[in-house]
């Protein structure tokens, strides 16, 4: 996928030359944007810190805007129709306390992680070639496909075995209604797992640099997505077509019914296993029951 780093022995580098970003003759549809990031904020995408900075920061700015809908509730009939659990509303102390976790977990944990991280296995020069589109959307689906198989065989033993439950997932079900903040409402082990595997996913797929951080961004958005409590028409269970994506409904149903729905996006491995819970009928049928 990645001719970038054909000649680059891509983490094996041990002496990684003083680069400038140099132009490519390409006409790919992204070599303009790539060139502007290049050469504009070379300092800021090629340091360690980026993808985390990428992360937090989608992760922070995508929570934004459900926070105020969370504390206006019905005030905004529109969206508050779309609550999936209505009776059960996020409190500003619960938001905050998701944060300060988000943010205690990133500074004791990732910080020191990427630190030595950077230290053991130095980042690559930045490819000159952009990704052809084609390029960015298979390595993009490729690394959600195989980050939801990791993490569906993760999430299941987590729920099986009782010790490993306890001391490691637990902490993410403390509310049974999720809310935008708790996306990130996770044990230091279970955000280290996951940040692993967002790491090594797209290394293992040798995804170019750009469709890493482009993942980065959805991925956060799809886990946020999950999170936000709202069944919103425009979210991507109801942009994917034969409900091949569980999105929203499907995980909160997993905050409410813990041993169901176990994948984080895509149904197909709960549907193999026999855990997928029929979302819409289960959530209708709750709705209709609250709503008497
Ligand atoms: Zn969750
Ligand atoms: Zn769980």
């Amino acid at each position: 996928m990645s001719t970038g780093f054909k000649n680059s022995k891509m983490w094996n580098v041990t002496k990684i030359p003083l680069l400038l970003p140099t132009s490519a003759p390409s006409d790919r549809l992204l070599q303009p944007l790539w060139d502007y990031v290049r050469f504009n904020h070379y300092t800021l995408v090629s340091s360690p810190f980026f993808p985390v900075l990428l992360a937090f920061s989608g992760y922070f700015s995508f929570s934004i805007p459900f926070t105020f809908l969370d504390l206006l509730g019905e005030k905004v009939p529109c969206f508050h129709h779309y609550k999936i659990q209505k009776e059960r509303r996020p409190t500003m102390q619960m938001m905050m306390r998701s944060f300060g976790r988000a943010i205690y977990n990133h500074v004791v944990f990732v910080v020191p992680a990427v630190l030595l991280n950077s230290y053991i296995m130095p980042m690559p020069p930045l490819p000159s070639l952009a990704p052809t589109v084609l390029e960015l959307f298979s390595g993009w689906l490729g690394t959600m496909l195989l980050f939801d198989t990791q993490y569906f065989i993760w999430h299941m033993v987590h729920h099986k075995n009782r010790q490993l439950y306890k001391w490691v997932h637990a902490i993410h079900h403390d509310y049974m209604a999720p809310f935008s903040w708790s996306t990130q409402h996770l044990s230091p082990i279970e955000l280290m797992t996951v940040g692993f595997w967002s790491n090594l996913d797209p290394i293992m797929l040798k995804c170019y640099p750009l469709t890493t951080w482009f993942t980065t961004v959805v991925s956060i958005w799809m886990s946020v997505e999950d999170h936000i409590g709202y069944d919103l028409p425009w979210a991507l269970n109801h942009l994917v077509p034969f409900g091949l994506y569980g999105g929203a409904p499907a995980h909160d149903m997993h905050h409410q019914k813990p041993n169901n729905n176990y994948a984080p996006f895509f149904s197909h491995w709960d549907r193999i296993f026999g855990t997928a819970t029929a979302v819409d009928r289960e959530t209708q049928k709750y709705l209709k029951l609250k709503e008497q």
